[in-house]
């Protein structure tokens, strides 16, 4: 991901509206969007730390999982096993796009309960997403909170949900590929080509969600987490309770915009919170130490009930 002042990200996304202001292309229907009734709070305390923390050692045992490498297909094989423990459903999202590097393969996953949306042409109410690919370098580079973190978040979410079918209903989970980019930063034609093509597709369905989350480089508890300005003010007010409610002390809102795999979501219509550790003062951040040493359960803990809490929170 990146940071860039939000009047960018303002101008950038001005300019996105006036182009649909002028015709051109041609402005999509309005689509329906579901509506969300609260998860319960309950369930925020049933998450643990340390399951999360088991799923980031077991993925990063795996190896570096760049696009299109045996990493990443044994990684999105340890994903579907474990949601399939679950109740959860998974379908792998195939896409090819063309970048510095050529042109790659690209799999997003994702995966719903199976008492929720049995029609992937329709949405869930809430969608909740991290980034699976690690960077690729000329190093072993195995993204332990790069990438990593976020996804064992993420299981151990599905995990808690599935206790109560109704609210795992309304989740859907999605892990994008290719947030990284091919070159050494993400820009407007490399990086997020997972989370792109996720909301290029989310735009066809016959509904859309009421909102998104997403989540990256959660692991570490010595540095702050950050979420992003431009989300509702009814998000920020609600993740800061959230947030205080789940130790998470370090949570606050970020100076700048930091372009990632919510901004494309966005750039679509869809609301979304944001929550990522403070990577600029990550001295490891696309280094070699990004390994589990850096990687805390307490932190994962804290990121997974104030996600949960956020959900409860939110509708209020
Ligand atoms: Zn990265």
């Amino acid at each position: 991901m990146k940071r860039f002042p939000l009047i960018l990200l303002l101008l950038i996304l001005a300019g996105a509206a006036t182009m649909y202001l002028c015709g051109k292309p041609k402005p999509p229907a309005e689509p329906t969007r579901l509506t969300y009734q609260a998860i319960p709070d309950k369930f925020a305390a049933e998450f643990s730390g340390e399951n999360a923390f088991k799923h980031v050692k077991a993925i990063v045992d795996l190896g570096p999982r760049p696009p299109a490498s045996e990493g990443y297909e044994k990684t999105l094989q340890y994903l579907e096993k474990d949601f399939a423990a679950n109740g959860w459903t998974t379908v792998r999202q195939k896409f090819t796009r063309s970048t510095p590097k050529g042109p790659i393969d690209f799999t997003n996953l994702l995966a719903r309960h199976k008492s929720g949306e049995a029609d992937w042409a329709k949405s869930t109410p809430v969608i909740i997403g991290g980034h699976l690919d690690s960077k690729k370098m000329d190093f072993e580079f195995v993204g332990a909170n790069d990438g990593g973190s976020s996804t064992g978040v993420i299981l151990e979410m599905a995990r808690v949900l599935s206790a109560d079918p109704a609210s795992a209903a309304k989740v859907e989970f999605v892990l994008f590929d290719g947030e990284e980019a091919l070159l050494h930063t993400i820009t407007p034609t490399d990086g997020l080509y997972g989370s792109k093509h996720y909301a290029r597709e989310m735009t066809k369905r016959h509904n859309w969600p009421a909102f998104g989350i997403v989540l990256d480089l959660v692991g570490d508890d010595d540095r702050e987490f950050l979420y992003n300005p431009e989300t509702p003010a009814s998000f920020a007010v609600a993740v800061e309770a959230a947030a205080r409610e789940s130790g998470m002390t370090k949570l606050r809102r970020s100076p700048s915009a930091i372009l990632d795999d919510h901004v494309p979501l966005q750039e679509a219509g869809l609301p979304c919170l944001h929550i990522i550790g403070d990577f600029m003062n990550m001295p490891y951040w696309h280094e070699p130490g990004d390994t589990m040493e850096v990687i805390d359960a307490d932190a994962l803990k804290k990121t997974g009930r104030t996600t949960l809490r956020f959900l409860a929170a939110v509708a209020q």
